[in-house]
């Protein structure tokens, strides 16, 4: 089957405003070219404040690139759209809606018959662990479980590309791997293209077909890896453990640049494991 480009990355710059002199500018990307085809699961991975969440906002149209631009099926992104579904850190949940009414809102928005929408967000809101739950408030959840919350309402949107920030930083262990090798199977059925920013190299292994390294100060693509491993996979398994030890590597290169410019980031904050 032909490879067909889904999202297209080009030459994209960031800058932000500086948090304290207000006259300068920090720029967070820097060239960023990244072609993305349908279907594909790739993860973004870098150190802490290398601007991953940023290039995936950009991607979802939250934010305008300073420079450059981004494609989805050969169409400018100007903003938000219905192509494109987020799972966010922050889970951006309706306070005033229950988690029942959470998840069936990306089906109302979908136009999804209401009939058929409270079966279908049940169906969802099962696959994460939370039929007890329904009725709660979001107020009245852990975050975990606002976490999951977030994860059913953004699989039930069902969008053709699903951009994830963290999902899944905030669960237990056993939670999260759950999530994980369901994702994988929500992927391997539909088809989706997904885009999942994490901060674990091994959770980047364990589901993407491509891993890419961003470098930080400005944040850049350093190298691209395809993931070549048949699903599901082992962690134990020697091919995983030595595309581990090569991320890592890079990754902890680009820290060491990173801590040694007067830009210091946080680099401690970084899964070996
Ligand atoms: P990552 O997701 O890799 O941790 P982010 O994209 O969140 O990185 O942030 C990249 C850099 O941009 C960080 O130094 C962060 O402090 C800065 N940053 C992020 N959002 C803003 C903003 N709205 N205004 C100014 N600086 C920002």
């Amino acid at each position: 089957m032909e490879n067909l480009e889904k999202i297209s990355v080009r030459n994209v710059e960031q800058f932000y405003q500086h948090p304290t002199d207000k006259k300068a500018y920090i720029k967070v990307l820097e060239n960023i070219n990244l072609d993305i085809y349908e279907g594909q699961f790739v993860c973004l991975v870098g150190p802490s404040g290398c601007g991953k969440s940023t290039l995936l906002n950009i991607i979802g149209g939250l934010i305008k690139p300073t420079k450059g631009d981004v494609l989805v099926d050969s169409s400018k992104v100007n903003g938000p759209g219905s192509d494109r579904g987020m799972v966010f850190q922050g889970y951006a949940l309706l306070p005033w809606r229950t988690v029942l009414k959470n998840v069936e809102l990306g089906l109302e928005i979908n136009k999804v018959p209401k009939k058929d929408r409270k079966r279908m967000a049940r169906e969802f809101i099962d696959l994460v662990g939370l039929s007890k739950y329904e009725k709660y408030y979001p107020g009245q959840l852990s975050g975990g479980m606002r976490q999951r919350v977030a994860i059913a309402r953004g699989l039930a949107y069902n969008p053709k590309v699903l951009l994830m920030d963290e999902p899944f930083s905030a669960l237990d262990a056993q939670t999260r791997e759950i999530l994980q090798y369901e994702l994988l199977n929500i992927w391997e059925k539909t088809k989706k293209t997904i885009v999942f920013v994490t901060h674990s190299v091994d959770e980047a292994i364990y589901l993407a077909n491509e891993v890419v390294i961003l470098g930080s100060n400005p944040g850049r693509v350093v190298k691209k890896l395809n993931v070549d491993l048949s699903y599901p996979r082992s962690h134990d398994n020697s091919e995983f453990q030595k595309l581990r030890k090569e991320i890592w590597s890079e990754i902890s290169q680009q820290v060491n640049k990173s801590s040694n410019t007067e830009d210091r980031k946080r680099s401690d904050d970084y899964e070996i494991a």
